[in-house]
């Protein structure tokens, strides 16, 4: 998509500050952080949400759950971490391209606001 500042991240015409990339999957720095680590792992492919994900991407996003599962044991967040996916406007999606946020080196508090 080519107003997708997601999809030029994951093409490289705009910087990011990669910490892990494969032929399908980039993660990278959150420009804002709310925590000591907080990377996005999105799919290079452009869909929009998990609303909007097509059945053939099931394999696509299982695969990105152990990209997580690694950047964890990575990044030394052995004493947990917590895993956040914005879906829609309720659910403070902000932008529109698929993307689990990777949150730790902190706790978290339940419920979410
Ligand atoms: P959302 O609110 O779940 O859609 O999360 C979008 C995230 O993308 C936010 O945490 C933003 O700080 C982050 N973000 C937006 N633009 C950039 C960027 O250019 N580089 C890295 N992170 C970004």
């Amino acid at each position: 998509m080519s107003d997708c500042i997601f999809c030029k991240i994951a093409e490289g015409t705009i910087p990011s500050k990669k910490v892990y990339e494969d032929e399908k999957v980039l993660a990278f720095h959150d420009i804002n952080p709310v925590a000591p680590v907080h990377v996005l792992v999105i799919p290079k492919k452009h869909i929009t949400s998990l609303a909007t994900m097509e059945k053939e991407d099931q394999g696509l996003i299982g695969h990105i759950f152990g990209v997580i599962h690694n950047l964890a044991e990575e990044l030394k967040l052995q004493k947990g971490y917590r895993v956040v996916n914005n879906c829609g406007e309720e659910g403070g999606q902000t932008v529109a391209h698929l993307h689990f946020h990777l949150l730790g080196g902190r706790s978290f508090a339940w419920p979410p606001g």
